[in-house]
């Protein structure tokens, strides 16, 4: 199985999942989880015609990302998929072009603000960069202690001060599923993320909060993607079934 394949399955896997919800394909978005894989790895999955990509350290990300530039390969747009630590958020943005190789990527969506110490620096940054951030709030929705993200009830308490942080906007929800045998027990978790979504635009309507556009469930990886599009998901991020397993995280 090349690459090619695996891609092919998974879209078709993908669209077979959103046909059984009565969805389009053309709803959800694809992002190859490339992390810990080499960049002819990248370009083998570019070249089959992959846009989307995910790395969860951004120390990884931009030297993969300039790479990439740096080898023309089909424009890439990135994605940061993975919980940010406070003292690498400066990493979020775009070093400056003077101290890359190649000036062209930027990250497109940051999936996995997960505390509001960490939206309040990254709105920090990116105001004083002049480059206002789409962000994706984590949620914790399994309540598991190991899981990174919002509880479901303290992120409707943190919103209003997240909301009046200038350089965020907020694009929807992330969720990382507890891993388990039978993808069926996590669909309850799929669902509670969906309705959480479908509150907070209720709740602060982006018709009134302009930097709010509630439009995104980032949500179901490899072992689990086809039930998350059955729940809503518009975008999912896949690792595993695209590139193989990993030798690390
Ligand atoms: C690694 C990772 C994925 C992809 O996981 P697979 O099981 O390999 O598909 C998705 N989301 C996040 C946040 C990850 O870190």
């Amino acid at each position: 199985m090349t690459i090619a394949d695996n891609l092919r399955q998974v879209r078709a896997r993908m669209a077979e999942a959103a046909r059984r919800a009565q969805r389009s394909p053309d709803e959800i978005t694809l992002v190859a989880v490339s992390k810990t894989k080499p960049l002819a790895l990248v370009a083998e999955t570019a070249a089959a015609g992959q846009v989307d990509f995910g790395e969860n350290r951004l120390e990884e990300l931009w030297p993969k990302a300039d790479a990439a530039a740096a080898a023309g390969l089909n424009p890439i747009r990135w994605h940061a998929i993975g919980t940010i630590q406070s003292r690498k958020a400066k990493l979020a943005l775009a070093p400056p072009a003077a101290e890359r190789q190649s000036g062209s990527a930027a990250i497109c969506l940051i999936h996995a603000v997960d505390r509001p110490k960490i939206a309040r620096r990254l709105s920090r940054l990116a105001a004083e960069n002049n480059q206002p951030l789409d962000v994706l709030l984590e949620v914790n929705v399994s309540g598991e202690a190991s899981k990174h993200g919002f509880s479901p009830a303290g992120l409707a308490d943190d919103l209003p001060s997240l909301l009046d942080l200038p350089a965020l906007r907020y694009c929807g929800l992330m969720t990382m599923a507890p891993f388990v045998d039978d993808a069926e027990e996590v669909r309850p978790l799929f669902r509670q993320l969906r309705c959480l979504l479908q509150e907070l635009r209720h709740t602060f309507p982006p018709a009134q909060f302009q930097q709010a556009t509630w439009q995104h469930l980032s949500m179901g990886m490899t072992s689990d993607f086809e039930v998350a599009i059955e729940e809503g998901a518009t975008i999912v991020r896949v690792g595993t079934a695209i590139f193989g397993h990993r030798e690390y995280e």
